[in-house]
């Protein structure tokens, strides 16, 4: 399968050129980054540290989704939105690794999955999947005697807060209580907030060092406590995710996915 990276000199790109280049079955269609960036008309393979690919980091994306049949996006919000839009055009699989978009970008990345398939996740790691199961099934066993308060913890450059994967997690933990995350989310608190209403998912947000990614999930009652924590130690683990994604999403039809349907969890 031809993968192209968009963003590909970010943190996360670089873990995607990696990933593609280690994937049997899979071949690296190229690169782009934004006008400006340093890495522009580098060889893909180099920008990595290895060998060198033969494929230049370009700037024009709709060249790379022409080339491409499934293209990886863990850049911004803009840049995603403008993505998604040659995907739908073009008919390309497209897979978001990015986080930070609002309910009106959310819309528009469904509208483009009308004629595109789409996997768009928080989180691409497997165990953190699986903790989004977990975390709805335990908040459908525990009522709402059982005050649920997500905690993450991210390195000092991350842009957004809380996590995407935080809300998912937010998202899964009110599912299982069968109500909107929206209506019973407290995102952050500061000052004489008053007491916790009953029911409220409530948000903590840590920020620092390089810690790629650790969020618990904690389920408080008179007398016991549950915490359920994923801790991410390498970005790797992302990257792997996002490939598996795009080989599975290769002939699907369009439609917006997420990362339970590829693991069909
Ligand atoms: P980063 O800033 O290191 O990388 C983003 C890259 O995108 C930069 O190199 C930037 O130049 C590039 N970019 C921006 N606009 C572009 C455009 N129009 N065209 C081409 N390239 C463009 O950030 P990062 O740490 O790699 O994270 C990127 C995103 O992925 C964030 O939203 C982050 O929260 C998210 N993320 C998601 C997961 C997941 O599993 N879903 C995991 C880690 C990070």
């Amino acid at each position: 399968m031809r993968i192209g990276i968009v963003g590909c000199a970010g943190r996360m790109g670089r873990m995607l050129v990696n990933a593609v280049l280690d994937t049997d079955g899979c071949v690296l269609a190229g690169g782009t980054e934004r006008l400006g960036s340093d890495a522009l008309d580098s060889d893909l393979g180099e920008l990595v540290g290895r060998d060198r690919a033969g494929v230049p980091v370009e700037s024009d994306a709709r060249l790379l989704f022409q080339r491409s049949e499934a293209v990886i996006d863990f850049t911004a919000p803009a840049a995603t939105l403008a993505h998604a839009a040659l995907a739908a055009e073009l008919g390309r699989v497209l897979v978001v690794g990015t986080t930070g978009l609002s309910s009106d970008d959310e819309g528009r990345l469904r509208e483009a999955a009308e004629r595109a398939a789409i996997v768009y996740a928080p989180n691409f790691s497997i165990g953190v999947n699986l903790l989004m199961a977990l975390t709805e099934r335990a908040s459908a066993i525990l009522a709402d005697d059982y005050d649920i308060e997500i905690v993450e913890m991210h390195h000092r450059h991350k842009v957004d807060s809380p996590s995407g994967t935080a809300l998912g997690l937010g998202r899964a933990a009110a599912r299982g209580r069968e109500v909107a995350l929206d209506s019973v989310w407290c995102k952050s608190r500061d000052g004489h907030t008053g007491a916790r209403p009953r029911g409220e998912i409530g948000f903590a947000t840590l920020r620092g060092g390089d810690v790629v990614g650790d969020h618990t999930v904690m389920f408080a009652a008179e007398g016991e406590r549950v915490e359920l924590t994923h801790k991410a130690s390498n970005r790797a683990v992302f990257a792997r995710g996002a490939v598996r994604a795009a080989l599975w999403a290769r002939g699907q039809s369009p439609g917006l996915y997420s990362m339970r349907d590829v693991l069909g969890i």
